[in-house]
């Protein structure tokens, strides 16, 4: 089975409004094992609700999202949220990280909250933060990094329990574009490393072109190419 498998999902909002909008009007998407797939797409045309459609964080309005070949639709809420927690990883293009808590603590406590022990959970994090080159930030809070190092920390939380499924929306999009390129290879790297399926959302064109394919979001349906 492929690891995430989209069938015709729709969605709109407001139906039967005059404010109507169809967001998601057919799409069918195959994410395998270890492929990293480029998602571009215009402003406004249904990246984000697609991504959180395809990580359990929002329901289609019909369709079907199925995770290494188990139908999402068929699972209670509480087996969602599992496979959400274990199974999926979700960066964001601002980080969301907690402030109050050290680059280190943010990767431990969705550990924690999936059972892991409290020293289990720091060398898994510690390990995480070493591949990506910021070891020695770890102590450090958000604030007092780079952003650069504000999103590898953001990448290692969303690997912290070892998910299948990588969803990124637009992970690279506020950083300026050296700081952007060295980030993406260390993002590449770890998704290579663990040999996750992944689904990237970018509007850069090069960084589409060094991922193993590209889909683009067009009038609700997905077009093989970037452009
Ligand atoms: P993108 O991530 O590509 O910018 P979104 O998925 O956020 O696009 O939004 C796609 C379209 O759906 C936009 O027109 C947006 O205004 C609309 N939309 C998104 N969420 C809602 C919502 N909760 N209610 C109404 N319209 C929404
Ligand atoms: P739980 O209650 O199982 O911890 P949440 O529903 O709070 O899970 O969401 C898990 C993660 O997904 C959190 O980081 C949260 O911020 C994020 N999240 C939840 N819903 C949305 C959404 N609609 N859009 C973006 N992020 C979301």
């Amino acid at each position: 089975d492929p690891i995430l498998n989209l069938r015709d999902l729709r969605k709109g909002y407001n139906a039967g409004k005059p404010n109507e909008v169809r967001v998601l009007q057919g799409i069918d998407l195959t994410v395998q094992a270890g492929e990293v797939v480029a998602l571009v797409a215009p402003s406004g045309a249904g990246k984000s609700t697609l991504l959180h459609i395809a990580g359990l964080l929002d329901t289609p309005d019909t369709g079907t999202v199925a995770i290494r070949g188990q139908d999402m639709s068929a699972l209670n809420d509480r087996k969602r949220t599992a496979i959400r927690r274990n199974d999926v990883g979700f960066i964001y293009q601002f980080h969301h990280l907690l402030p109050e808590f050290s680059a280190l603590e943010n990767i431990v406590l969705p550990q924690l909250a999936n059972g892991a022990t409290d020293a289990a959970a720091r060398d898994r994090a510690m390990h995480l933060l070493d591949t990506v080159g910021i070891a020695p930030r770890a102590t450090h809070r958000p604030a007092a990094l780079s952003g650069g190092e504000q999103q590898r920390v953001a990448f290692c939380r969303a690997l912290a329990n070892d998910p299948v499924l990588l969803l990124a929306d637009e992970p690279t999009g506020n950083l300026d574009p050296v700081t952007s390129d060295r980030v993406f290879a260390a993002l590449m790297a770890l998704v290579r490393q663990t040999g996750l399926a992944a689904v990237i959302a970018t509007h850069n064109l090069d960084l589409a072109a060094r991922m193993d394919r590209a889909v683009r979001l067009v009038d609700g349906r997905l077009v093989d190419g970037a452009a």
